[in-house]
Parts: structure tokens; sequence; C-alpha cells
């Protein structure tokens, strides 16, 4: 009977064992497990179900912890992705420092902006780019907890020429009032958009400095002939003449700056054709030759080979060339030579036209720069000769809308031959501008300056 009652004992004690291990042990390691896996970011793979209710509860709501960790870390993943995108993708240079000014994150944009070799994440700002005034607007940011920002000047150290500017806006990162937990600093390179400012300013300068004097002339002669009732017939007439040509100068300035200006804004329609470029400088020989006459000087074409034709607006051809030879003309004693000519090598897809004259010639420290609108050798010289100091900026546009390129060689005293090379066949130009309704294209435009 005893033994009977121990071995029933024996048995009830192992049933209840297995199911003491069964419910509530093994699902409790299991759960004690799965805690440990999200404790390390990990993910569980499934829960055993207890018939216990308080450990069924316990595993269930593991389970829900799992699943939502789940579901934020697929939501940070997608975040992370897009914030990395973004960053990459924006021109801006952006980076985020902590609040010794250590970089914590940059984007490519920063690392390139600034020629950088070595990764700068975790290395002080003043060591990357060693720019305190960058280094002020971010402590500005970190001290007001607002956001700070200004442009700071930045000389190229791989080429002294070259100056950038760039916007800096720094923003604190973190709650208002609870103290800046780093910055966030965005750099937006503006040294285009302020060398365009340099320019329109230097333009506007110009201009008004060229208008000064035909004005000014116009006003003391006006007051001559006002305050003298009497005034000979012949003085009338010489002031008269005298203000004829001021007159004359100002008309041109006036077109020369319609004309570039069009040119510049890209508003011109091109009107190309495939030009044959001999037949028209015949032409402009016969419409030269009593100015060529008048000077005593000899207009040579020389095209040693037959010349390809070029795709190209006619009209713009032509004033370039008519640019181009009345300078030679203006800047030649009496009595030279001056030639015109295409040169085109077999196979090449480009005619290479030149102006030669033997003229005043051109320092050689200076050549490059007479393509510059304003730009001249001898401002008086060209002033007495009635140049309006944009007539090699309208050639160069002329010839770089049409996809080509101009230059210009030159001894002084010696001569000056002014090339530009134009393609037989448009490039890849982004730009076309099919029909013709442009007025200027019309034979009598005033762009295209009577001599
Ligand atoms: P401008 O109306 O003053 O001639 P351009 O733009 O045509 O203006 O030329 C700019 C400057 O380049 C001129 O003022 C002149 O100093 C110089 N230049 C241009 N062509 C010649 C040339 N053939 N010979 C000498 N100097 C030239």
């Amino acid at each position: 009977m005893w033994l009977f009652l121990f071995i029933l004992a024996v048995v009830i004690f192992l049933v209840l064992w297995w199911i003491y291990r069964r419910q509530v042990i093994k699902p409790l390691r299991r759960a004690l497990g799965h805690s440990r896996l999200l404790a390390e970011g990990k993910i569980s793979e499934g829960y055993v179900v207890s018939g216990i209710p308080e450990i069924h509860d316990l595993v269930n709501d593991l389970q829900k912890i799992d699943q939502r960790v789940r579901q934020l870390s697929s939501y940070m993943r997608v975040e992370e992705f897009s914030l990395k995108t973004i960053l990459a993708s924006m021109v801006e240079g952006v980076i985020v420092t902590d609040t010794d000014s250590v970089i914590q994150m940059a984007n490519r944009a920063f690392a390139q902006m600034f020629r950088l070799e070595r990764d700068p994440v975790k290395r002080p700002l003043m060591d990357v780019l060693l720019q305190p005034d960058i280094k002020a607007i971010i402590d500005q940011a970190l001290k007001t907890e607002r956001e700070s920002s200004g442009e700071v000047l930045i000389e190229d150290l791989l080429d002294q020429q070259q100056r950038r500017v760039f916007q800096v806006s720094a923003s604190p990162l973190g709650e208002p009032g609870e103290g800046p937990k780093g910055v966030v600093v965005v750099f937006h390179d503006i040294s285009r958009i302020k060398q365009l400012e340099d320019l329109r300013r230097e333009f506007v300068a110009n201009v008004s400095h060229e208008l000064r004097t035909p004005l000014a002339i116009f006003h003391g002669y006006l007051e001559t002939i006002l305050e003298n009732a009497e005034l000979p017939t012949d003085e009338v007439q010489r002031v008269l003449r005298v203000m004829k040509r001021h007159s004359d100068r100002l008309n041109d300035l006036v077109v020369d700056l319609l004309t570039l200006s069009r040119l510049e804004s890209g508003q011109i329609k091109m009107d190309y054709v495939d030009l044959n470029v001999f037949p028209m400088l015949e032409r402009l020989k016969a419409d030269w030759a009593g100015l060529f006459e008048k000077k005593k000087c000899r207009l040579v074409l020389s095209c040693p080979v037959p010349l390809p034709t070029i795709e190209a607006d006619t009209l713009r051809v032509e004033q370039v060339f008519y640019n181009l030879l009345e300078n030679a003309l203006k800047y030649s004693d009496d009595g030279k030579e001056i030639e015109v000519g295409g040169i085109h090598e077999e196979g090449s897809k480009y005619v290479n036209f030149y102006v030669k004259d033997y003229g005043t010639g051109i320092p050689s420290d200076k050549v490059d720069q007479i393509f510059q609108r304003f730009y001249r050798v001898d401002r008086a010289r060209s002033r007495d000769k009635g140049g309006t100091g944009l007539g090699l900026a309208i050639v160069k546009h002329i010839v770089q809308l049409h996809g080509g390129k101009v230059w210009a060689e030159s001894a002084l005293g010696k001569g000056t031959t002014v090339w530009f090379q134009m393609p037989t066949s448009r490039l890849e130009l982004d730009s076309v501008w099919p029909g013709s309704e442009d007025p200027a294209r019309q034979p009598n435009s005033p762009e295209v300056r009577s001599l």
C-alpha cells in the first residue's frame, strides 16, 4: 500500500513537473530569450504559447513590443535612407557638428565644395576648413540658440586667382530651451551670383561713362549756341558737325548695346542655313570698296582650298566680318593691305576664318582681353576713331552661339590677325532658334551697322 502511494506520488510529481516545465519554465525561458534579443536590438523568431494566463499575457505583450520595435526600425531605415538620399543629392554642402564644432556628419557636396581629400567626419571643423568666420557663425547659433548666417569669402588655396563666396547658415539642433545638441550648417556657393553682380555693376559704370562724354559735349555746345545768338554761320556749322559726330557715336553705342544684350539674353532667333562664305566675302569686298579706297588700303581675299559650307546665320556671320574689317581698317595706317580668308583642313569639322592687318598691333599681354566688353588698348584712340569698345564682344558672342571660338594674334607695330573657328554643322548646342521673325535680320537692320 505504502509502495503504491509512493509510486503514485512520484508519478503525480513527475506529471506536475512536466506540466510546470512545459507551461511555465519553457515559455518563461523563451520570453526571456526574446526580451534579451529585443534588448540587443535583434529580431526574435516566434513565441511559445503558454496555458497559464499571466505568462500568456506576458508573452503576448512581448510579442507586441517586438512587432512595434520591428515597425519602428523599418520606419527608421526608410527615414535614414531618405535623409541620406536627400543629403547626397543636394548641391549645397551640409554638415552636422556637435557643440564642440566637431563634424558628426557631412554630405558629398561639402567634401567636393572644399576639395577635401580626407573624410571630415569626427574631425574639428577648424581642422577641416581653417575658417574662423564659419566657426563664428556656428558659435553664434549655439550661443543664441537661433539660426545664424553670413557670407564668407574663401581664397582658393589651389588657384590664387579664384575667390569663392559662400552663404553659410547654421541652425541649432534640439528643442528650444533645452540647450542645443549640435548645429546643422548649410553652405551655398554664391560665387557665380557675386561675379555676375560685379559684372553688372561694372557694366552699368562703363555704360554711364560712355554716355557721359557725348552728353557733356551736347550740353556744352548747345549752351554756346544759345548764349551766343550772333555766332557766325561757319562756327555754328562747325559746332553742329561735332554734335553730329557725337550723336553718331551715341547711336553706334546704343545699337551695339542692344545687339549685345540680345545676344547675351539668348532672345535672338538664329536662321541657320548652309552658308557658302566665299561668295559672301566677295560681296563684302564690293560693299567695302569705297571705304578701302578712301584709306588707299587694299582688301585681299584668300582661300587656298575650296571651303565647305558652314551651318550658320548669314546676317550674323556678315556682322562678324563687318566688325573685324572695321577694326582692321580703323587700326591700320593708310595704304596698308588687309587680308580676309578661310582655311579648311581635309576631314576637319571646322573652318578657320581670319582678318589680318598690318596696323598698330596690340601688346602681347593685352591680346586676350580685347574680347571683353568696353576693353580698349588705347581708350582715346579708339574713341577718336568712333569705337564703342563692344565690337569684339559682339563677335565673340555670335561665334560662340554658333558653337565656335575666337582668338587673336598680334605683334605691336606689326599688325593683328583675328581668327574665328566655325563648325561645318552645328554641334550639340542646346538652344535652337528656328524661324526668323527677328527684325534685326532684315538687311536694313540698324544692328548691322552701316559703315
Ligand atoms: P572698338 O570699338 O574700340 O574698336 P572692339 O571691341 O572692336 O572695340 O575692340 C576692342 C579693342 O581691341 C580696341 O579698342 C583696340 O584697342 C583693340 N583692337 C581690336 N582690333 C584691333 C586691330 N585690328 N588692331 C589693333 N587693335 C585692335
